[in-house]
């Protein structure tokens, strides 16, 4: 009998969890962490594991696996999004869950991290199955979520409408009305304003900050985006309402290069009318996916998977910067050799925290019962990337190491805080 778990990764497949713990022993290491505290935050706090038996609109009963890993809630709830992906496992959701405390100490958000998912392909079930799914999921974890202990949000495979059948599920088994215990809601049920292009927003934001650094003009800068859902579209939008000329774009059905820029607005619109798939866009020369990453531009923003950039591909990557929109796209091996290509790499603890910066918004919207307008969101948004964009270059500087250690360095400092701050049993 093989001595694996079940949702042990298998040989051939990167563990998530140890790309965290390799970059968390590195940064450990430069700044010299307690390793006590270490200790403390390889461990997560709490992981969840449940099977949901759900009716199929066939009349035939399909059983599920659901997760959530509290990794930590040190500096505050634990805050982090729901997944629905056929790869979901155990040592992903832990490896998330894990970059969710990072996220959200490297933004000074009062949060600790989690994150969950179930594992099934969203693209396979009618929205009727995925509401009975969906619920069911809020039912197993009604003990575990709660708006001041862990409160979720949409990633990949989730939106406002998995978000809005969990929040009513949730109220309706503890007979409470607490829209903060999930955010990224649609507006009409306690949404904010902004939420939905958060993360892309945040991803221009440090791009922009970036290139400031760089001494690059944007207006004078080409673009690749990797991914066009919620994160990429968004993102390629912004980039190019701030001059960024995007010259190739992709998802899981197609990519397009076009060295004269692509129509972003005329992207978005395809996909929208073409079942959120690129494949057919006019817009550009189709490529192959995989040379994508590769393409000629400076400006790269990984926004689809993890486990992307990799040893293969990194040696080739074109782009003087990389902004990961993504959680988890370069796998540990390949930063070595960004580094020594001296390519920039805003890591995505940092370049995609803007969705849950604006998710704590949210949350606080809702605890305050009163709702701000989007100008506001975006600029309190705004304010905040842009100092945690300061706090992790600085400290680049001041160790003298890579974006993604220093966001790592940035994140541990507060974290070590909350481990010791509040002790041990
Ligand atoms: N799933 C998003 C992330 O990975 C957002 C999490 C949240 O808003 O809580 O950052």
């Amino acid at each position: 009998m093989s001595t694996q778990t079940v949702n042990a990764p298998q040989a051939h497949q990167v563990s998530m969890f140890e790309a965290v713990l390799a970059r968390l022993d590195e940064a450990a290491r430069i700044m010299n962490l307690s390793p006590e505290v270490a200790l403390v935050l390889k461990n997560p706090q709490k992981q969840v594991k449940v099977s949901l038996p759900v009716m199929m609109d066939s009349g035939k009963i399909q059983v599920f696996a659901g997760y959530r890993t509290v990794h930590s809630t040190h500096l505050g709830p634990s805050k982090g999004g729901i997944r629905y992906a056929m790869d979901v496992n155990a040592d992903e959701v832990m490896a998330l869950a894990a970059w969710m405390s990072f996220k959200c100490a490297v933004a000074n958000l009062p949060f600790g991290g989690a994150k969950g998912g179930i594992k099934l392909d969203p693209r396979k079930h009618s929205i009727g199955e995925l509401e009975r799914i969906s619920r069911a999921y809020a039912v197993a974890m009604k003990d575990v979520f709660g708006v001041n202990k862990d409160i979720p949000a949409p990633d990949m495979g989730t939106s406002g409408r998995e978000m809005a059948w969990i929040l009513d599920e949730f109220n309706k088994n503890t007979g409470e009305d607490s829209p903060g215990v999930i955010t990224g809601k649609p507006v009409a049920v306690g949404g904010s304003l902004g939420r939905d292009a958060a993360t892309g927003r945040g991803v221009m934001v440090n791009t922009l900050a970036a290139l400031m650094k760089m001494n690059l003009n944007p207006k004078q800068v080409t673009a690749v985006v990797q991914g066009f859902g919620n994160v990429g579209s968004h993102a390629a939008r912004l980039l190019a309402e701030k001059g960024i000329k995007i010259v190739g774009i992709g998802d899981h059905s197609a990519a397009y290069y076009n060295e004269k820029g692509i129509d972003i607005a005329a992207a978005i619109d395809f996909v929208a009318k073409n079942d959120r798939n690129l494949k057919g866009f006019t817009g550009g020369t189709e490529i192959d996916k995989d040379e994508l990453l590769m393409s000629k531009c400076d400006v790269l923003v990984p926004a689809a998977l993890q486990n992307v950039i990799t040893l293969e591909n990194a040696g080739k990557i074109q782009a003087k910067l990389i902004v990961e929109g993504a959680n988890g796209p370069t796998v540990p091996e390949a930063d070595a050799i960004l580094n020594e290509k001296k390519i920039i790499c805003i890591p995505d603890i940092l370049a995609n925290a803007g969705g849950v910066t604006v998710s704590y918004f949210e949350w606080v919207q809702n605890k305050a019962g009163y709702y701000w307008n989007e100008e506001e969101v975006n600029a309190r948004h705004d304010y905040k990337m842009e100092i945690a964009f300061e706090a992790v270059w600085n400290n680049s500087k001041k160790f003298n190491t890579s974006m993604r250690l220093a966001a790592y360095i940035t994140a541990l400092t507060k974290l070590e805080q909350g481990v010791i701050l509040k002790g041990a049993y």
